[in-house]
């Protein structure tokens, strides 16, 4: 059997690298194990591959761009997490396989888009002092506009009748201008796995990427012991909200009641 790993998606751009696993018998009475080949995805070329000694792939090789380069999380050995730097495929690191490790299904590495105001250098406001007089960057419309000032032409619901503004190429520049969106160091991973005989639902647990150039992972469960709901994916579970260095995170859950409404030990 035959599947595609094709994590890591960039909401703008997908990663430039995916996986297809392959599995493969082994031994009589042991499970399979899977051939996984990294494919670069514009020219379709089989980049490098590793063997992984499960037969279930699940979601387990994960591009990411750090300081400018492109590394993927990835599971040689189901009981560990590992660090490749790409394009050369090559292991640089990571968790060593263990019998009590955390045995790794998903991984996500949450995009870090922050969108910025830029003032004009004229404006009172360039510095950011918002106690100075009010910003003056306003694009305005264009003399001739129909929501121009003084008299915007209002729809009957109280808005602006946008559909009949004649500068919406000049506003878009403005735009362009003054918004800039900058994407800080995606140092932040989730994991979801299991530990050996709990592996009856998937946890969620954080990892620090900041030295995964390095080779350097750290793994921690901050969140407390959390279950993956069963029909989601951790991209779809984990849902983060980033401005300038604060980061709130919303997390779907999976919990057990009975019908009389307690939580079940
Ligand atoms: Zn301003
Ligand atoms: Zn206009």
């Amino acid at each position: 059997m035959t599947t595609i790993c094709d994590t890591g998606k960039d909401y703008k751009l997908s990663s430039p690298y995916y996986a297809e696993a392959t599995t493969f018998e082994t031994k009589p009475g042991c499970w399979n194990y899977n051939k996984v080949n990294i494919i670069e995805r514009e020219s379709k070329n089989i980049i490098g591959s590793y063997t992984r000694n499960y037969s279930n792939m699940y979601r387990t090789f994960h591009p990411f761009k750090l300081k400018n380069k492109w590394f993927a999380l990835y599971s040689p050995n189901y009981t560990a997490t590992r660090i490749m730097s790409l394009p050369d495929c090559k292991d640089i690191g990571g968790e060593e396989p263990n019998s009590f490790g955390f045995c790794p299904t998903d991984y996500f590495v949450p995009v870090l888009a922050n969108l910025q105001f830029v003032h004009d250098s004229g404006c009172p406001r360039s510095d950011g002092d918002m106690r100075k007089p009010p910003c003056t960057c306003d694009a305005g419309h264009l003399t001739g506009c129909p929501l121009s000032v003084p008299n915007p032409k209002i729809m009957p619901n109280g808005g602006y009748d946008w559909e009949s503004c004649i500068c919406k190429e000049s506003r878009a520049a403005w735009d362009e201008a003054h918004f800039v969106w900058s994407f800080p160091e995606r140092v932040h991973r989730f994991i979801a796995g299991c530990i050996w005989g709990d592996d009856s639902s998937w946890k969620i647990q954080y990892l620090d990427l900041s030295q995964a150039d390095k080779g350097i992972i750290k793994r921690d469960d901050r969140f407390g012991y959390i279950e993956l709901p069963s029909e989601l994916n951790l991209d779809n579970a984990i849902d983060l909200d980033y401005d300038d260095d604060y980061i709130s995170l919303k997390i779907a859950t999976q919990n057990y009641y009975n019908i009389n409404g307690k939580i079940q030990e």
